[in-house]
């Protein structure tokens, strides 16, 4: 299919350049920034394509569309679903298939846009501006954790089948990596699957699954037998509605409220072994390629979130009147203000440093696992340190800052746990002593 938005490239190419807004006198007389910057004769100036900027071109046009979705058919409905716990993921998966997406870094012969995954950065970024958590991880599951691998070594039939209807927003994915003895430790799985004629026999469960309670199928790491614990192990779609799958209940979260988290038994569950995705046995490793994605997907996130939050703050604090001015004009919360909004910019920066590495085609285990790390870690101090200054507006369970306070706590565990992602760092920078 062709990408629908091509036809939109030159007028984005027509739009002002970077900064041209910037150029104008501030009030107190300093030259704000302008591109007219001399450069000196010689020099090689890097080119707006060599850098990633979501404002242009047709980034800033998919930018545009998708706020505009989430404006209009996500935002108005978010604190209701909050309420319910639970948001219609059918419907709203089905809006975002029809815009195009759910598949911008999927192959266009099963209805994606087949774009480089500096698109789904730029995705994963705007949806941070939905006024919860829930939504966008549910939104995220389908796009970036239960699909990559599938999208990758899938057969057509089995791409045809699941792929092409979670791109079309016809299906719900989910991905099913932990279980209730096993997250941090993916290689401790315990679930299996047993060759049976042309099937496996499934039996086992797993734990904290998003979109579990609405999921079509599930993209499932399974024990499939071999030689060692990382490649013993195969991911298998199975269809959620296979004689045996119970969704035993909606698990009651401290946050991320309106995304449905299930615990799911398998008893017995057989589905064919042409569901199982790509090679027997390489499973474990088909995940930890799948978690690269899942790891910039998530720490891009937050970003936004962060940033409304921070300028949200201002805006409260600004109006706030306490021993006879605004709370803002105490210069330790300018001050704390800008160093957060500083912190989210360094995050930016190698969020998109890991995604030029990546869309290169090289390894960005390491980068990946550091956005994730400083994204969990910043979620809990921005959220804690704006939280502060609301006061006890802040600490009301419905406030924004509080909503925010819980949804962000879940970066530093799911996903992979600062500690996880510590460890990986750790290895790879050569930090554990030899034997160990
Ligand atoms: C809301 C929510 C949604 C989720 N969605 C999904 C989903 O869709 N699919 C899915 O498969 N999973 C999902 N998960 C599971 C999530 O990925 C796991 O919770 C996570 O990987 C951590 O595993 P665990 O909870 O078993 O913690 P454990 O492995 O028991 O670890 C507990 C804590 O120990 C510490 N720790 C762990 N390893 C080390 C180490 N090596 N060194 C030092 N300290 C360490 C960390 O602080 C960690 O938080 C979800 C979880 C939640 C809460």
């Amino acid at each position: 299919m062709p990408c629908p938005w091509r036809h939109l490239e030159a007028a984005a190419r027509a739009s002002p350049p970077r900064n041209a807004r910037c150029a104008k006198q501030s009030e107190d007389g300093v030259p704000a920034p302008t591109s007219a910057i001399p450069r000196p004769p010689g020099v090689r100036i890097l080119e707006d394509k060599d850098m990633l900027d979501f404002s242009q071109g047709e980034y800033g046009m998919l930018r545009d569309a998708l706020r505009r979705l989430i404006a209009e058919e996500i935002n108005p409905y978010v604190d209701e679903w909050e309420e319910a716990r639970i948001f219609p993921a059918h419907e709203v998966m089905a809006k975002l298939g029809e815009a195009g997406f759910l598949g911008l870094t999927k192959p266009e012969a099963y209805g994606g846009l087949g774009l480089d995954y500096s698109y789904g950065v730029m995705m994963a970024e705007t949806l941070g501006e939905i006024r919860c958590g829930a939504v966008p991880m549910a939104i995220g599951v389908q796009t970036d954790m239960c699909t990559p691998a599938l999208a990758r070594f899938g057969s057509d039939e089995l791409r045809a089948q699941f792929l092409a209807p979670a791109i079309a927003g016809e299906m719900v994915g989910c991905i099913g990596v932990s279980e209730p003895e096993a997250g941090s430790d993916v290689a401790a799985i315990r679930t299996t699957a047993r060759k049976d004629g042309d099937d496996y026999v499934i039996n086992g469960g797993k734990m904290w699954i998003t979109n579990g309670m609405q999921a079509d199928w599930m993209c499932c790491l399974a024990n499939t037998g071999g030689d060692s614990r990382h490649r013993d192990k195969s991911l298998i779609v199975v269809p959620l509605d296979s004689k045996g799958v119970e969704r035993s209940r909606k698990l009651h979260k401290l946050g991320m409220w309106s995304s449905d988290t299930a615990q799911i038994f398998f008893d017995d569950v057989r589905v064919p072994q042409s569901f199982r995705v790509g090679e027997e046995g390489e499973g474990f490793r088909y995940q930890m390629i799948q978690f690269q994605e899942e790891r910039l997907w998530a720490a891009a996130v937050v970003i936004r979130a962060l940033e409304r939050l921070v300028k949200e703050t201002a805006e409260y604090t600004g109006q706030r009147q306490a021993f006879g001015a605004p709370l803002l004009s105490k210069q330790v919360i300018q001050f704390r203000l800008a160093e957060l909004q500083t912190e989210i910019e360094a995050l930016r920066a190698l969020i998109y440093r890991a995604t030029e590495h990546y869309v290169a085609g090289e390894d960005v285990t390491r980068l990946a696992s550091m956005a994730k790390l400083k994204a969990g870690r910043l979620g809990r101090e921005v959220t804690d340190a704006c939280l502060q200054y609301w006061g006890g507006q802040g600490y009301m369970w419905e406030s924004e800052p509080a909503r925010q306070f819980r949804d962000a706590r879940l970066w530093s565990i799911g996903g992979g746990a600062d500690e996880v992602m510590l460890q990986i760092l750790s290895r790879m920078d050569g930090f554990v002593p030899e034997g160990e």
